[in-house]
């Protein structure tokens, strides 16, 4: 069916569309389709899907229907079986009327498609062909105007001359509209002729019900249609439901996941606890054996009492000094245990420990079997981990030995302490006598040395006995002096009073001076003296306490080495002047050297070696008072050499400020 573009049939106008016969050598439907500008159109066999305009009169969408294009129109493909009927109704129609094309054609904006074809002789439609519409086709007029539509002879009427199916040959048309169910147009059902037919009403009233019989089968196609559209949506429902449901059970496994790894993590964590809080009561355990095994085997008395005063625990010790048995006494209190009075005193400690919130240290006294016993007792307060004391402990300690043996000691420290007393008040007593002893001898000693020395003056006029008793007396005088010298000059140096006198002095020749005065003592001890002293020794010293040193030490070499030689020596060496007295005498035990040099100290027997044990004393005193030193080697048995070393030079500030008294005595210089 083909028409040209400006050839419009009027609407309303009872036209009837002729397609012409295809006459031997023209070319086949499609071919002439393709001519008229229409395009190769292949369908598949059966109806293709129809497409409606709004012009062509499509109203709503059909209820349901998925498939429905976006101009609104049904999109529904007719099922073969159905297809194959109207294939049948068109060929029987065809027949019937005698007529070459009866065709079902189906709108599918902005074409109308040939759904179904009669099988007839000079047909020239093909099924699926396809023509454009606004082309003056008899079928779009019947679209438009949903009414039927007859045209007896195109050929004769102007108002079809430009029919696209005129060119075909196809003179007369008479056509019906088909509709879907919700009223949109389908297309037509159509009959052509290639000769002037007025189609009787006959043929008419059977096109219109074959016309019905194609609605109802639209009617029934519309309608599986619905029912296959809900059951996809219900299906679409189902599965948009199966995938939320699937998506929840996702989440909730996931969710389900995570709570079964948070109960193994939190069951793992809890048999950590568990295995921590085992371990913790096995080392509890243990080191409450431990403290068990400690408090069981201590000899000391160990008791707990809770702040009521009950005992909560007490050790072997406590059960062997009371009688009674660690089980028993739990939540007895002292007044069970002890007399009414040590309860009282046990409870007192026990609230002062509490109250002082410390350790407190106390003795107690305990009544036992064989007497009563003095402890050592600490007791203090034992605290829960808030801090609140809950019990208080102690630990008693038996002193009762330990007291007696101080009380013992203090006894031997007290006659001790008295005995230094009485020796101190003796020392004291005989350095007092002394003192006065020595004042006392000294002035009756000079007199009787001045008297001697008066007697020796006149020895030309005396008998030669009478002399040499003279001089002997005169030598004895001198030692007593001495000897009394020696007791003033310690109780000078403990007075404090030991001042210098200094000046210059050789020591070379006071040495050498000393050494000659002793000619006689050195013969009589058969001692020769052998010297080292090449040139004079001259430094600021005290001529008369030197003087003192140098004798102190000759007497002794003498007295200790009877019968050996000793050497003198005297030089100088830097800033030291040093004096060596060395004899090979009986030497010094090496127990004794450290004290010779104190005062009434001897290394001697009184029986075997006359003296005080005051000469080395008086001489270290008078060495150390010039700023020197006094030392001594020796070897028992061997000799002693004893060195005394002075500063040449003397520290200005130490240079006495005032002139001291002699040393020779009280009223007389030395000598
Ligand atoms: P004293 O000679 O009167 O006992 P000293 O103070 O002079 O007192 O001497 C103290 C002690 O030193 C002497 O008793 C003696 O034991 C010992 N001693 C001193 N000089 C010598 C010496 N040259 N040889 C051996 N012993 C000596």
């Amino acid at each position: 069916m083909r028409t040209g573009p400006d050839d419009h049939t009027e609407p309303g106008a009872l036209v009837v569309d002729h397609a012409r016969r295809r006459g031997p050598g023209e070319p086949a439907p499609a071919e002439r389709a393709e001519r008229a500008g229409l395009g190769p159109h292949k369908a598949a066999s059966g109806c293709p899907p129809e497409q409606r305009t709004d012009e062509l009169g499509t109203r709503s969408p059909p209820p349901g229907s998925g498939r429905r294009t976006q101009s609104s129109t049904v999109a529904i493909d007719i099922p073969t079986d159905i297809a194959r009927k109207w294939q049948e109704m068109t060929d029987l129609l065809a027949e019937i009327l005698r007529v070459p094309a009866a065709l079902i054609m189906r709108v599918e904006p902005p074409e109308i498609v040939v759904c179904a074809s009669s099988e007839s002789k000079g047909n020239p439609y093909a099924p699926n062909e396809r023509a454009r519409l606004d082309t003056g086709l008899y079928c779009e007029t019947v679209m438009k105007t949903r009414t039927p539509l007859l045209v007896p002879d195109a050929s004769k009427d102007e108002n079809w001359t430009s029919n696209p199916d005129l060119k075909l040959g196809m003179i007369s048309y008479l056509g019906f509209p088909i509709t879907w169910p919700t009223g949109d147009i389908f297309g037509t059902i159509c009959v052509l002729d290639d000769r002037a037919n007025h189609y009787s009403k006959a043929y008419q009233a059977l096109m219109e019900q074959c016309r019905d019989v194609i609605e109802m089968d639209l009617k029934s196609i519309f309608a599986l249609d619905a029912r296959l559209a809900e059951e996809a949506r219900a299906k679409e429902r189902l599965e948009q439901q199966v995938a939320e449901r699937t998506a929840d059970l996702r989440h909730a496994n996931a969710q389900l996941r995570q709570k079964i790894a948070e109960h193994e993590r939190t069951e793992a964590a809890l048999r950590k606890v568990a295995e921590e809080r085992r371990c913790a009561e096995e080392a509890l355990r243990t080191s409450q054996e431990l403290l068990r095994a400690i408090i069981d085997s201590s000899t000391a008395i160990v008791a707990v009492k809770d702040i009521e005063g009950r005992y909560l625990l007490v050790n072997r010790r406590f059960e062997e000094l009371f009688g009674v048995a660690r089980e028993a006494i739990v939540g007895k209190s002292d007044g069970d245990v002890f007399s009414r009075e040590h309860a009282e005193a046990l409870r007192a400690f026990d609230r002062r420990a509490l109250l002082a919130g410390t350790a407190l240290k106390d003795e107690e006294v305990m009544p036992e079997d064989d007497g009563v016993h003095t402890y050592l007792t600490i007791k203090f307060p034992l605290r829960d981990v808030a801090g609140v004391p809950y019990a208080v402990g102690g630990i008693s300690t038996d002193i009762t030995e330990r007291k007696k043996i101080e009380a013992e000691r203090a006894l031997v420290l007290d006659h001790e302490q008295r005995a230094r007393t009485a020796a101190e008040a003796a020392v004291r007593m005989r350095d007092d006598f002394l003192s006065i002893a020595s004042h006392e001898l000294y002035t009756p000693i000079a007199g009787l040395k001045l008297a001697v020395q008066g007697l020796m003056r006149e020895a030309t006029t005396l008998p030669v006995g009478a002399t040499k008793l003279a001089r002997m007396a005169e030598r004895q005088c001198q030692r007593l002096v001495r000897l009394i010298e020696d007791l003033l000059n310690v109780a000078r140096i403990q007075a404090d009073k030991l001042d210098l006198k200094l000046g210059d002095v050789d020591l070379r020749a006071l040495s050498q001076e000393v050494v000659e005065s002793f000619d006689v003592e050195l013969k009589q001890a058969g001692s020769a003296v052998s010297w080292r002293a090449d040139a004079p020794v001259v430094g600021m010293w005290d001529r008369a306490r030197l003087e003192q040193v140098v004798t102190n030490l000759v007497l002794n070499a003498i007295k200790y080495g009877r019968g050996k030689p000793i050497e003198i020596s005297v030089a100088a060496e830097g800033e030291v002047a040093r004096l060596v007295v060395a004899d090979r005498g009986i030497g010094i035990d090496a127990g004794c050297v450290p004290y010779i040099f104190e005062r009434f100290e001897r290394g001697v027997s009184a029986q075997h070696y006359g003296g005080l044990g005051l000469g080395l004393y008086i001489s270290r005193q008078i060495v150390d008072a010039h700023d020197g030193s006094i030392r001594v080697e020796s070897e028992l048995g061997a000799g002693a050499a004893f060195i005394v070393e002075l500063p040449l030079r003397r520290r200005r500030d130490a240079l006495p400020a005032e002139v001291s008294p002699p040393a020779g005595g009280p009223d007389e210089p030395a000598g």
